[in-house]
């Protein structure tokens, strides 16, 4: 098989992990007699110093005739300071809407080798493996009006919640068919005592579950969701749920696992899907070989299974995963004592000696 892949390792650690990631992809290649050839692209904070904009059309252009896009992370503090528009998760912003990347789906399984790497007790973690599916493209994100303007003399800050039938539907689906594919169990979280979005939310969401017989649909506000995911996760087995809510409940799921470097995730919803990592780009620990690149090796498989529908090749990364971790190799977010602490590189190393036909 022959692949295009757009390459945006962005800010930070982000090229350190998609580095890491790319010699998995390289060893899979290899192994399994596939060539992937990779187009580079900046976006963020790389493509501001560079080109003075966070994302540049010809990133954008380079996404549109790939067969798949990976993304490392954009940010640091070094722009914190820009305005809105010259920020770099305005990158992230453009490329989910004009790729068309309504859905953001956000795995969060529990390695056996890391039960002990959660804050949470083994008991309430130990086999959960849930998926967060959220909109990516509407609510609060993205409406308008929004601003910050002077109204009797002081500052108001304002941003609009905003759904229409057609954006819940997709997304709605999107949840079902994951769900089909898995325990048939779909939770949709929303705020509807409260919000009228999350009402229409609520009636769109239970009206297109009707074309799913086999689906037990549930609804969960928001509020309760955060204290369940933290109670009792293993309740769950797919999560729908809006733009922001999404973006808070998919990060507390990412904890159960023990941390947010072991968290893939894909966009998709357009003619390309975008395969990036849960998290952002650490500039705490940049450039110093500290970061966990499994949330992009894992991002990478996810890839494979979706977008070029490789199964056995990504169930080689995923097992290479468990057996590294298996044998004891952490990165400094989930080590733990009597296990051996490696750097980004030598995680990705061990994976990739671990990846077999
Ligand atoms: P973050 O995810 O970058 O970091 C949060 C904490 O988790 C930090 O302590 C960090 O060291 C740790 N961490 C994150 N990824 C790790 C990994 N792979 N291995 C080990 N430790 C890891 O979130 P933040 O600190 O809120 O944001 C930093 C910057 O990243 C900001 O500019 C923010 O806007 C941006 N950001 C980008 C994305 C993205 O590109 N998708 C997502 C979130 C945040």
């Amino acid at each position: 098989m022959n692949k295009k892949i757009a390459v945006i390792p962005g800010d930070g650690i982000g090229i350190e992990v998609v580095a890491a990631a790319l010699t998995v992809l390289q060893k899979i290649g290899k192994t399994f007699n596939h060539t992937f050839a990779y187009t580079k692209g900046l976006a963020g904070g790389a493509a501001l110093d560079a080109l003075g904009v966070p994302l540049p059309d010809e990133t954008l252009a380079k996404c549109r005739e790939s067969d798949a896009v990976i993304l490392g992370a954009v940010g640091g503090p070094k722009w914190d300071m820009n305005p809105q528009q010259l920020r770099p998760e305005q990158a992230l912003l453009a490329l989910r809407k004009e790729l068309g990347l309504y859905s953001n789906i956000r795995p969060a399984k529990i390695y056996s080798a890391l039960v002990d790497a959660s804050s949470l007790k083994r008991e309430v973690v130990e086999g959960v493996d849930l998926i967060v599916v959220r909109e990516l493209t509407g609510g609060l994100y993205f409406g308008t009006p929004r601003g910050i303007e002077s109204r009797d003399r002081e500052l108001v800050g304002f941003n609009t919640m905003i759904y229409s039938e057609s954006e819940i539907q997709r997304i709605a689906r999107s949840a079902f068919e994951i769900a089909m594919a898995r325990g048939k169990k779909v939770c949709s979280v929303d705020k509807a005592n409260i919000l009228e979005t999350s009402q229409l939310w609520r009636t769109v969401v239970i009206e297109t579950a009707k074309e799913y017989s086999d689906i037990e649909l549930t609804h969960m506000y928001v509020d309760n969701c955060a204290m369940q995911l933290i109670r009792n996760p293993k309740q769950f087995d797919v999560i729908v749920t809006e733009n922001m809510f999404g973006d808070i409940l998919s990060d507390a799921a990412a904890m159960l696992t023990g941390s947010i470097g072991m968290l893939a995730s894909a966009s998709v919803g357009g003619s390309v899907a975008m395969y990036e990592p849960v998290h952002g780009s650490a500039p705490d620990i940049a450039g110093q070989n500290k970061a966990n690149p499994i949330a992009t090796i894992a991002s990478v498989a996810m890839m494979l299974r979706f977008s070029f529908s490789l199964g056995r090749e990504a169930d080689a990364i995923e097992k290479a995963i468990e057996d590294v971790l298996s044998a004891g190799y952490r990165t400094g977010d989930i080590y733990t004592k009597g296990t051996t602490l490696v750097g980004t590189r030598e995680m990705a190393d061990h994976i990739c000696q671990r990846i077999v036909s």
